[in-house]
């Protein structure tokens, strides 16, 4: 039976490390590829030679989605190797670019969603610091990547991964699906621990096309619930195997946030998405106020699209309400 090896690999955020799964086989493969930090590769050599591998025999990097946690070293170890990345184009340009390209480009489409949002100046100041900085530090630069779009079957010596289309998380995120073992790579679709976020996508949102984040989200975790799943390698945390009640757990989960969002407007008339996300959780600080702001917009979307609520745009800002 194929030896499938999980590398955790430190990272200086709260969650504090994430997978790597290292596949051996005539196509040495890696599923994700770190953190781009000179412990990330510290991680991943080691663990590599502990099977008998070197950085430079890996052949192939299945990326579960672009968030750069999972992405990082992809660069380096394809340039050491010759390895070809694969990737769906909806999460390509989420980390993967030249961090010389200028960062304002990139900062637009957030500045808007966070002026909509209705962030205090000096809340947006702040989270603009920390975007930049985050660029400047992790992003692991431009590379060649090839592209999956789902219909896709990579082969290896003794099974076969499936690629199964999980958008949620973000537009592109997918799973990797091995039939016959009944083993799902699941990146940061389905966590065992942490309920992952529908990231709210910002360049979905200055383009309007209709993509809704929690909505997917939760449609993907149907299809995985009916799914038989054996066993679950994360993108965080061990490996598990109730796959069906941690799903049913998240749909809970959501179920109750929704109302939470429905309540948040019982003393209030108007409000922006800011203040709604206060409300919910008012302890955020930071970097999370983003994610606490990415998990009540999800919220909001799916409440308008039931015509529960309804929002206007005031100058810059966007002000929601209960529609009944
Ligand atoms: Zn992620
Ligand atoms: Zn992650």
């Amino acid at each position: 039976m194929t030896a499938i090896s999980r590398i955790e690999i430190p990272i200086p955020f709260p969650i504090k490390s994430v997978n790597c799964y290292f596949i051996e086989d005539s196509i040495p493969t890696l599923i994700d590829a770190g953190f781009c930090s000179a412990e990330g590769l510290d991680a991943v050599e080691p663990a590599l030679k502990k099977a008998g591998y070197r950085l430079s025999d890996i052949k192939r990097i299945l990326l579960t989605h672009g968030h750069l946690d999972h992405v990082g070293l992809a660069g380096k170890i394809a340039a050491i190797s010759g390895a070809e990345a694969f990737i769906h184009p909806l999460d390509r340009d989420k980390c993967i670019w030249d961090i010389r390209e200028n960062q304002e480009k990139r900062m637009a489409p957030f500045l808007r969603f966070f002026k909509e949002a209705g962030l205090p100046d000096a809340v947006i100041r702040d989270i603009s610091h920390r975007m930049s900085d985050r660029f400047d530090r992790f992003f692991p630069g431009d590379f060649d990547v090839k592209y999956i779009t789902g219909h896709e079957t990579f082969f290896f010596d003794d099974f076969t991964l499936k690629v199964i289309c999980c958008p949620g998380h973000t537009p592109g995120s997918v799973c990797f699906f091995d039939r016959k073992n009944g083993r799902l790579f699941s990146g940061d679709h389905l966590l065992q621990n942490i309920t992952s976020n529908p990231v709210v996508d910002v360049e979905s949102q200055d383009k309007n096309n209709g993509y809704r984040s929690l909505s997917s989200y939760l449609k993907s975790l149907e299809m995985i619930a009916a799914m038989e799943v054996k066993e679950v390698l994360p993108g965080h945390g061990a490996p598990f195997s109730n796959s069906r009640e941690r799903v049913a757990e998240i749909i809970g989960h959501h179920r109750i946030r929704r109302q939470e969002v429905l309540d948040a407007f019982s003393d209030r008339g108007e409000m922006t998405l800011f203040m709604v996300s206060q409300k919910l959780f008012p302890k955020v600080r930071g970097w999370d106020i983003f994610l606490g702001l990415s998990e009540t917009h999800g919220h909001l979307e799916v409440l308008k699209d039931e015509c529960l609520i309804s929002s206007l745009k005031v100058g810059d800002q966007r002000f929601y309400r209960l529609s009944y």
